[in-house]
């Protein structure tokens, strides 16, 4: 699978402007600044393809890419960032659930979390909600790069931990170095997979 011929296609502020599912989807989910951008390029190999946020929490759509003939890359709003009000929250999340809730085509969500935090709450509660409604979770924990190997693995572990999630499923990511990045695309080739 190419993961590099990849082209913006639109930005979904309302359910009703979701392109055809005429494609297998992953979406991109993650707190505002954990890299998520980041991470994106770095997978499709672009260094702009998705602005890395100097402005996090600026009001966002629902930022979709076609990958290949392959499948739709799904760039979903950072979420937690406290200067946003609850009202905006509120209608994000909104627009985020029904969305993950009744795409039919979605393959998987990827959440990424940052490899130096604690478990965060909304990190939890989002894989929770995935989890009841029987979404394949891909976690990644991020930056790996700022830690060395034993803090990374204790981080890991911790993680793992706060959040119910196997060694086994999660990949470890830096998009500084690109180290997960390979394994990363074999993971999604394989939720992909008609
Ligand atoms: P987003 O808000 O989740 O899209 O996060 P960004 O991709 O904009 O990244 C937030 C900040 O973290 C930026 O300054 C990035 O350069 C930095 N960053 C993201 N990923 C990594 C990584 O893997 N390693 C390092 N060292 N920095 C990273």
């Amino acid at each position: 699978m190419n993961f590099s011929s990849v082209d913006f296609l639109l930005s979904v502020h309302s359910l009703k402007q979701l392109p055809i599912p005429d494609l297998p989807e992953v979406a991109f989910a993650g707190r505002s600044n954990v890299g998520k951008s980041s991470l994106i390029n770095k997978l499709v190999a672009r260094k702009n393809l998705v602005k890395v946020s100097g402005r996090p929490g600026k009001t966002q759509g629902l930022n979709f890419f076609q990958v290949a003939d392959e499948f739709y890359l799904v760039d979903l709003p950072g979420y937690g960032f406290a200067r946003v009000s609850k009202s905006m929250q509120n209608s994000w999340q909104d627009l985020i659930s029904s969305y993950l809730e009744t795409r039919e085509t979605l393959k998987c969500v990827v959440v990424i979390m940052d490899i130096r935090h604690e478990p965060k709450k909304m990190d939890g509660q989002l894989l929770q909600w995935l989890r009841e409604q029987s979404i394949t979770i891909l976690p990644v924990y991020t930056k790996i790069d700022k830690l060395s190997g034993s803090k990374r693995q204790k981080n890991a572990s911790l993680l793992d931990a706060g959040h119910g999630i196997k060694s086994s499923e999660r990949v470890l990511f830096s998009a500084k170095t690109g180290q997960g990045r390979d394994e990363l695309i074999v993971r999604l080739s394989a939720v992909l997979q008609p």
